[in-house]
């Protein structure tokens, strides 16, 4: 396979590398459906499998379309490795089964995706990992939470649905000084937006059916980071087995030719609904990376090149109110998925955090009156059109 020259442009770089062509002539990357490959000779076959001769010897272990997709989010991440996987969740027990053993401590960041918040704390906590949770915020919390068999951060930023910032750069350099990994959850910035490695992470998880695929088609994910790493983390993974889907693979490959003029678009979009609602008279308060009135605005733009298109809110009002703003829409999916072209709305209290007590829902700040919008690349005269024709059904009926 012949490597393309590497360029500073991101969207060079996301059409460009990584480029797998079969032996025909097609000009768009091909679909390996293979579950295993053709050796020169017997003595191919016995390098190959010992590992001394690169070369493909089994679906489980390697792809050319997976391997080009790795290549292409490895470049775009700035990263020298990438490995594949069948979902976010199995990037996050690739990096635990390569990188953690029992007696290890995990320093978690708070108001993380809730599946990942309950793999550390229900699941690792099996196998005598243990782990605390911090304030994402707060870099003196972290600091206060390391202890001798600290082995990793694990934290997202900005958080969701509350938006609230790491602060990259002196995360990864407070790990630094103590031997510890820092494993940041890119999945809703995408490298687009924000390059947690260029910034002293160590390794980045994505969940691929996101902003990734962008269209809400298929599941997948990936971890990058530093060649050694990945490798170890690899090899974990190809012996367990969750590898990713070769037709997913492809599919991946093919919506990150457009990732970064989908970000700008979901970006554009999110700032101006943002904004839009900030001015709503029905709407109590707004939570965007992208607005002036965020409290991390310093931060954000000093590692974020834009904000993306998550935007949530409160509205004046109680749960019963923000369900009928859900109930009352036309065009905004109803569903708690995020990243597609199509805009959705949820509403965590009830369901992303349903598990939370109400005291738990009350100090984390997702309230009943909370809505999360993933917005799309529809017109954002037509979302803005469909939030407000369901917010004045609120406002009339609460009065
Ligand atoms: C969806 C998601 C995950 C989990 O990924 P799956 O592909 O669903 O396993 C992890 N982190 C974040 C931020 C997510 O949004």
């Amino acid at each position: 396979m012949t490597q393309p020259p590497t360029s500073d442009s991101f969207a060079t770089r996301a059409i460009r590398a990584g480029q797998y062509q079969d032996l025909s002539d097609s000009h768009s990357e091909g679909l390996a459906l293979t579950a295993s490959y053709v050796f020169d000779d017997a003595e191919d076959a016995a390098e190959k499998f010992a590992g001394r001769r690169p070369g493909n010897v089994y679906v489980r272990f390697s792809n050319p379309t997976v391997a080009a997709f790795e290549q292409r989010m490895a470049a775009l991440e700035q990263a020298e490795a990438a490995v594949a996987v069948a979902s976010g969740m199995a990037a996050y027990l690739g990096v635990a089964l390569g990188l953690l053993k029992a007696g290890d401590h995990v320093v978690l960041a708070d108001g993380m995706f809730g599946t990942t918040t309950r793999f550390f704390q229900t699941y690792l906590k099996k196998f005598q990992v243990s782990s605390s949770i911090v304030d994402v915020r707060d870099v003196g919390e972290w600091r206060r939470q390391v202890r001798p068999n600290t082995a990793m951060f694990v934290l997202e930023t900005p958080t969701n649905p509350l938006m609230h910032v790491a602060d990259l750069r002196a995360l990864s350099a407070l790990a630094a000084e103590h031997g510890i990994l820092t494993v940041v959850d890119n999945t809703l910035c995408t490298p687009a937006l924000q390059n947690p490695l260029t910034l002293g992470a160590d390794l980045v998880i994505h969940s691929a059916a996101k902003y990734i695929d962008g269209q809400g088609r298929c599941g997948g994910g990936v971890v990058v980071g530093r060649e050694e790493l990945v490798q170890e983390i690899g090899g974990v993974l190809r012996t367990a087995g969750p590898g990713l889907s070769p037709f997913n693979a492809w599919t991946f490959l093919k919506s990150l030719e457009t990732l970064e003029i989908r970000m700008r678009e979901h970006s554009r979009n999110g700032q101006i609904l943002a904004e839009w609602l900030e001015r709503h008279p029905a709407v109590e308060q707004v939570f965007f990376t992208g607005l002036k009135s965020h409290p991390q605005r310093e931060l954000i733009d000093s590692q974020q090149s834009g904000p993306g298109g998550l935007v949530s809110f409160t509205i004046r009002g109680d749960q019963e109110a923000a369900w009928r703003v859900a109930d009352h829409l036309s065009l905004i999916s109803l569903t708690t998925n995020i990243g597609d072209t199509k805009s959705m709305i949820t509403h965590p209290a009830s369901t992303t955090h349903g598990r939370l007590s109400p005291e738990a829902k009350e100090r984390s700040g997702i309230t009943g009156n909370m809505l999360r919008l993933s917005v799309g690349l529809e017109h954002v005269d037509d979302i803005i059109a469909d939030l407000d024709k369901a917010l004045d059904n609120v406002t009339i009926s609460a009065e």
